[in-house]
């Protein structure tokens, strides 16, 4: 966090920045706006004066017709443009967030938890801010294309940088999270800086140390909280307020595209989410298969072990009548700690697959205990670990692989955790 804090002040601080296709390094002190053009223009032709300071544009030293040309620049790139996007202001006001778009947008106060909405609009390097029935107005001098400031009228400057670059891992955090921890459950919305946690608005700014979560028109938390951010993988942060309280987020976003469920984009079968039964990969999928072939290379050139898959791709109706054969043998509950139901089994994702003996004797042998340390590395988890039945709805099948994919298997791995609880999702029958 400090490191993000060092670096808005670094960009607060350092404003210099050449414009595009402008040579050298110029810092634009003031609007250069088409009667400073007139101006110079006249004032070259030794036709008039120029007002104290202004005149030497490239800031060489000398007013001549370079000034001029970098000016024209200037003025047909800039002076009419309108912020985009998010931008971190500070000046006077302390530090501001704007948030523009199409020439409307929102403030975000820092100090006070309040979010003003506003238009704006920019004519010859006038900027005018309405808000309320209210006009606000300032030169607004373009340093570069992501940086500018503003020379309020009535109370100084206010330089702007992008709030992306400062804000980096707050931008990272887009989308659904539930947490877990000292404040118990509760589901947010992230979008990029703003975001909204059971239905409160909040957004956060960066400051030395951490970062200010600032909640909108609420007091139930305080209006802002000082917070350490810690990042554990793409899926988990942790939140650390100041009162120590802690916070666990997971990253869960839910869609369903016809009929099948995703979680965080990951195809998920479990005992909560069921396939369709018209969902049919027609075995297992290429890249599971030819992950799966990596993986048996690597077991016999490591350990001389032999990998096979003895049961891979199952349809829906294969599994619907393998379950029921289950539930005649041993009836309906003891059936379901082992075998799924038919929408609800792994198997007919064609991305889950028994290795060598889908038995408990398989536990002990070396081909297990080398899937259970090697898998991710090719891209599977052991999806149903010993002790979590809980927690997958499954006891513990050390022969049963799910590819996921390298980058996140390893993440699972490296999280200790299941499936389930990486994703902050359950597994139980609802029916
Ligand atoms: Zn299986």
């Amino acid at each position: 966090m400090k490191r993000i804090a060092a670096s808005l002040t670094a960009a607060v601080l350092t404003v210099a920045a050449a414009l595009p296709m402008m040579t050298g390094s110029t810092r634009m002190e003031y609007a250069v706006t088409g009667s400073t053009l007139n101006s110079l223009g006249s004032y070259l032709l030794g036709d008039g004066s120029l007002e104290y300071g202004k005149g030497d544009i490239n800031r060489d030293g000398s007013i001549d017709c370079f000034d001029l040309v970098l000016g024209r620049k200037y003025v047909t790139e800039y002076s009419d443009k309108v912020p985009e996007g998010m931008w971190v202001g500070t000046g006077d006001n302390g530090v501001r967030l704007f948030w523009f778009s199409g020439g409307a947008g929102y403030i975000f106060g820092a100090s006070a938890a309040q979010v003003t909405d506003f238009t704006a609009s920019v004519t010859d390097s006038r900027f005018t801010l309405t808000t309320g029935g209210t006009s606000a107005m300032a030169d607004i001098v373009w340093n570069s294309a992501d940086s500018f400031s503003l020379h309020w009228d009535d109370y100084g400057l206010e330089a702007f940088s992008p709030a992306g670059a400062q804000l980096m891992p707050s931008a990272e955090l887009t989308g659904e999270y539930i947490t877990s921890g000292d404040t118990g459950q509760r589901s947010w919305k992230f979008s990029g800086y703003t975001g909204s946690c059971d239905g409160r608005g909040f957004f956060w700014l960066p400051e030395e140390g951490g970062i200010k979560l600032c909640w909108c028109g609420s007091t139930e938390y305080g209006d802002i909280e000082h917070i350490a951010l810690a990042r554990t993988d793409r899926h988990h942060f942790t939140l650390t307020y100041e009162d120590g309280r802690r916070e666990s987020f997971t990253r869960r976003e839910i869609t369903t595209v016809d009929g099948i469920t995703y979680v965080n984009g990951i195809l998920i079968a479990n005992k909560t989410y069921a396939l369709p039964s018209t969902y049919n990969p027609g075995g297992l999928t290429s890249e599971t298969l030819a992950a799966f072939n990596e993986m048996k290379a690597a077991a016999y050139a490591e350990k001389g072990l032999s990998l096979t898959v003895c049961s891979g791709f199952r349809s829906y109706s294969y599994q619907a009548t393998l379950y029921n054969n289950y539930v005649a043998r041993d009836g309906k509950a003891k059936a379901d700690t082992y075998s799924a139901r038919p929408g609800h089994s792994e198997h007919q994702t064609g991305l889950a697959a028994d290795i060598n003996y889908a038995g408990d004797w398989f536990n002990t042998t070396p081909e297990a205990a080398w899937l259970a340390a090697n898998c991710w590395k090719y891209g599977f988890i052991i999806r149903y670990p010993q002790g979590k039945q809980d927690i997958t709805g499954y006891k513990y099948e050390s022969w049963h692989v799910r590819y996921l994919g390298r980058e996140l298997a390893k993440m699972v791995y490296d999280s200790g955790l299941t499936l389930e609880e990486y994703l902050g999702i359950d597994s139980s029958y609802k029916y």
